[in-house]
């Protein structure tokens, strides 16, 4: 008898990195932007980004790195303090 056990591994990435060919940037037709006055430095945007684009500054402010994001805009629906407007990608 089959079970789950049997099945192969599909559309998983085991080690760490491998997504890292996968760039989704060249298909965003709208971009996250910060205004930096209201970003509080929660942190909310860089957890809820499902590709993990948002990387934090040096100064503890947040950017997206363009290469990875894919413009789906939860960053800028889960900021609380509206400090992350979707703009069109130009
Ligand atoms: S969720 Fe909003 S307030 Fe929090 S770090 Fe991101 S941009 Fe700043
Ligand atoms: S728009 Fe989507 S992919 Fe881009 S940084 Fe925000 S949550 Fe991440």
């Amino acid at each position: 008898m089959s079970t789950w056990e049997h099945n192969k591994v599909g559309c998983i990435l085991l080690e760490k990195n491998q997504a890292q060919p996968f760039k989704k940037g060249d298909k965003r037709t709208q971009k996250p932007a910060w205004d930096t006055d209201k970003c509080t430095k929660c942190a909310l945007c860089y957890l809820y980004c499902p590709d993990a684009a948002i990387r934090e500054k040096a100064d503890g402010l947040f950017e997206a790195d363009p290469d990875y994001c894919k413009g789906c805009g939860i960053c800028a629906r889960e900021c609380w303090f509206g400090a992350i407007s979707m703009v069109e990608e130009r």
